[in-house]
């Protein structure tokens, strides 16, 4: 039926809304727009320098042009389109990195925010990771406590603080586990590294942070 449907009315293009014209998901034009966003890695050097704990971090994209047009249906539709291809990406370049994980999880969301918007939009993108890289998916790992607080009106000192106060270790198995930890966007990078310190105090053999897209630093 949904294919008679995608013959029908095909599906257009997340990264612009207009018709794909090739056989992938993206149209030409955000196809390549997405290849010209590609990360140089000096984004995640930078991040290892200014904090040696984190292992290793992989952020394929620069948010910016058909990625951000991308984040912003998945984050406010939950478009699952849009997480799908951009979690394929994510999942394709930590397999590339030489990542193997035993299960993926994402950055928690406090349960105030998760009730006004629906969902958590990390989690949306987790599981297509975890699809990808053909492991189990495990958002229970990591528990947010705490209320709603916009990041943005934060320093990244406060960051850092209120990250490591809020993002908590929620349950399940993570001893001798090798963890990939999802979110969207990384800006300051204090979500990922607080989640990251959780899941190693856990006991969790092998941590990796991944977002789909790096802003700002
Ligand atoms: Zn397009």
């Amino acid at each position: 039926m949904s294919r008679l449907l995608d013959l029908l009315y095909p599906p257009v293009c997340p990264g612009c809304g207009e018709l794909p014209t090739g056989g992938g998901p993206l149209c030409e034009r955000c196809r390549i727009g997405l290849e010209g966003l590609r990360s140089d890695g000096s984004f995640e050097e930078l991040l290892r320098v200014r904090m040696p704990d984190f292992g290793l971090v992989v952020t394929p994209f620069e948010y910016a042009g058909p990625v951000r047009a991308m984040l912003l249906r998945v984050k406010h539709d939950g478009d699952r389109r849009a997480a799908s291809c951009l979690a394929g990406e994510l999942a394709q370049v930590l397999a590339e990195s030489g990542v193997e994980a035993d299960a993926v999880t994402a950055i928690p969301m406090s349960a105030e925010k998760r009730r006004i918007r629906g969902f958590n939009q990390a989690e949306v993108l987790g599981r297509y990771v975890a699809k990808g890289l053909g492991c189990s998916f495990e958002p229970g790992l990591l528990r947010h406590r705490g209320g709603v607080t916009f990041q943005h009106t934060l320093s990244r000192e406060q960051r850092a603080a209120h990250a490591a106060e809020t993002i908590l270790f929620g349950g399940g198995r993570a001893a001798g586990r090798r963890i990939v930890v999802v979110d969207d966007i990384c800006t300051t990078g204090a979500s990922l590294l607080a989640a990251v310190r959780v899941l190693r105090e856990a006991g969790a053999a092998e941590v990796v942070a991944a977002a789909v897209a790096y802003t700002g630093a």
